[in-house]
């Protein structure tokens, strides 16, 4: 095999709680994430006599070694110390960037996920595990998501993961709208405020367990919204729209700004993301996978 093309999924939080923060300045959170159907797509190619590059459908995304796919591709290679360093990856960008969907994350998975198939699968889940810890706290799920586990708890920083039950697939709208979010500025506004202690990850892990989605989606949390979304007046319009338009659930994803609608046809969301749209507001209708 020569070129591998894998699909990278976003991912949402069905909830999301920081516990405390560390004398590194790191901070703890409880999260449950969940696969979606929106993805970019990665593509990695062995490139004989080339030096390794990577290419974007965007302009929008570094090409060198600020992009986190990059940086995949370098961890695996120095971890495995492969000197054969040949291959190019061409990222198709959908998820939309700076948004609370881990992104970059996805895409860095999918390198390390490539370049294993490219290289016979040399190395274990386990090594993949420990290299996609390194790149970034969202980076194991999003591993876990490209080897098929759609519902996943996410503990200490985010990367200690535990793989929950699938949750019903669900049909979404995602809508982005306004300013991206730089995650340590959303991190130094949930340090300057005062939130209610929230009610625990267990109560949505059992939701889970019994597949019961009103239960479910009775208690889905972010701890960002009520510290980003004063900012971001047209992210807030946009949950606003959601619930108006029939949304069963609609909130913020991660350190937003984008928000999710959860309906309950696929018909009844591809109506709610024609309105957005309409709006001018960048929206798509998706699934839970
Ligand atoms: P998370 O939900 O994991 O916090 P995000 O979805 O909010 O991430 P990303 O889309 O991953 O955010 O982008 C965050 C930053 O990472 C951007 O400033 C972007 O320039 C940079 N970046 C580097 N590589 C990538 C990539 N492959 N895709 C998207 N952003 C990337």
């Amino acid at each position: 095999m020569t070129s591998i093309t894998l699909r990278a999924p976003a991912k949402i939080n069905l909830y999301l709680a920081v516990t405390g923060k560390e004398e590194n300045g790191y901070h703890t959170v409880e999260t449950i994430m969940q696969a979606i159907s929106l993805c970019d797509t990665v593509t990695v190619k062995k490139t004989p006599g080339e030096s390794f590059s990577l290419t974007c459908s965007v302009d929008a995304l570094p090409t060198d070694s600020n992009n986190l796919a990059w940086k995949a591709a370098m961890l695996y290679f120095d971890t495995l110390g492969i000197d054969d360093r040949c291959f190019s990856v061409y990222i198709e960008k959908h998820i939309p960037i700076a948004g609370g969907l881990a992104g970059g994350s996805t895409d860095a998975a999918a390198v390390l996920l490539a370049l294993n198939h490219l290289h016979q699968k040399t190395m274990t889940e386990d090594m993949l595990l420990s290299c996609s810890e390194r790149l970034g706290m969202d980076v194991p799920f999003c591993l876990l998501a490209g080897m098929g586990i759609s519902t996943a708890l996410g503990l200490h920083y985010g990367e200690n993961m535990q793989c929950l039950p699938t949750m019903p697939q669900m049909p979404l709208v995602i809508a982005s709208a306004g300013e991206g979010v730089s995650t340590p500025w959303a991190y130094a506004l949930i340090d300057a405020s005062v939130q209610d202690p929230p009610m625990g990850y267990a109560h949505i892990r059992d939701t889970l367990q019994a597949a019961d989605s009103t239960a479910l989606l009775a208690s889905m949390y972010n701890c960002f919204e009520d510290v980003i979304l004063p900012h971001r007046p047209a992210a807030a319009y946009c949950r606003s729209r959601l619930l108006s338009m029939d949304a069963r659930r609609a909130m913020m994803s991660g350190s937003g700004p984008t928000v999710f609608g959860i309906f309950d046809t696929l018909a009844h969301a591809q109506a709610a993301c024609d309105s957005l749209c309409a709006e001018g507001i960048r929206a798509w209708t998706c699934t839970t996978i």
